[in-house]
């Protein structure tokens, strides 16, 4: 099959267009009819050998996790996502194997989060594979930023955080049978992250938000520079329960992985102290975790010695690897 061949293939995969696109996949661009809302856009790739490796990835796994990632920085925005553009560049000889699996996943996820692809591109290169997924979201409310918590805020989390870490871990230790047997959720967190998406959520009054792509820690300190206060940490608010099966059988710590850990796409946000019971029924499963203090950037936890800080360490393309 030729490229055309393939667009044509791929238009029958994904759902027809929504309302607002006046034109979808199979012309030189598509044409949207935006509502009066602001738009909000986001782009981000996952690189074979650098973000997955397709002996624990399947094709319909990576069309998950490429659109999920996406929807999580839109739902960080405190906006409701609407289209995707994807982008695949994969070597000659790889799309009968690999898109229809890859449409299958990235369809099913579209569908459940009510989000259109209305276009992308085919590249061919040599080796390896990149997917790029843009999504344009629509703005409700103010945009959520990393500069808007302020002293007193108590600090939220919601979505699990280390479990793709973990489960990275136990791929690797375990192999993809094993280790899916042992550690559903764990291994479910890795290959397939669901973003946080709520009407919910978008009602809240929420001060500042991120989403947790780099580790909790990581972007605790996002939030601390961003808006120039201290990040107080309540370690024992955090939920280890399903990382502790595989930290005791290897020796790790349950909670580094929950500090440290990158992928897991929870929401960090802060909100006005007086706002837990809201929050708590508006969001099943969130956890109050930390408070906002004012001060100098900085994060740490308080322990019986005094405070503990906790260093900016996380996943950094371009600095250390992960810690
Ligand atoms: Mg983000």
């Amino acid at each position: 099959m030729n490229e055309l061949d393939w667009i044509r293939k791929i238009q029958s995969w994904v759902e027809a267009p929504a309302k607002g696109v006046a034109v979808g996949i199979g012309d030189d661009a598509a044409v949207l009819n935006p509502s009066e809302a602001s738009l909000v856009l986001t782009t981000d790739s996952l690189v074979d050998g650098v973000h997955f490796d397709l002996a624990y990835s399947s094709p319909e796994d990576l069309g998950h996790k490429a659109l999920a990632v996406n929807l999580s920085d839109i739902a960080a925005m405190g906006a409701r996502p609407k289209y995707a553009l994807v982008n695949l560049v994969l070597p000659p000889g790889k799309a009968e194997n690999f898109l229809p699996g890859f449409y299958k996943g990235l369809s099913a996820e579209a569908q459940s989060a009510v989000t259109s692809i209305i276009g992308g591109n085919l590249s061919r290169c040599e080796k390896g594979l990149v997917i790029c997924v843009t999504a344009v979201g629509e703005q409700v409310g103010a945009p959520r930023l990393r500069s808007g918590a302020r002293p007193r805020d108590t600090i939220f989390l919601w979505g699990a955080v280390g479990h793709a870490a973990a489960g990275l871990q136990a791929l690797q230790s375990l192999g993809l049978e094993e280790a899916k047997a042992l550690f559903p959720t764990l291994v479910q967190a890795q290959l397939r992250p669901k973003a946080c998406l709520s009407d919910a959520w978008l009602s809240l009054g929420v001060h500042a938000s991120i989403d947790v792509s780099d580790g909790l820690v990581s972007e605790l300190w996002h939030l601390a520079r961003a808006s120039s206060v201290g990040m107080e940490l309540f370690p024992q608010n955090l939920d280890l329960t399903a990382l502790q099966p595989l930290a005791d059988e290897s020796g790790a710590a349950a909670l580094d992985w929950a500090l440290y850990g990158g992928e897991d796409y929870a929401l960090l946000f802060t909100a006005a102290a007086g706002k837990d019971e809201e929050i708590a029924r508006a969001l099943p499963g969130v956890r109050a975790i930390g408070r906002v203090h004012a001060g100098e950037p900085s994060v740490w936890i308080s322990t019986e010695k005094g405070h503990q800080p906790l260093e900016a360490r996380g996943f950094d393309h371009f600095g250390d690897t992960k810690a």
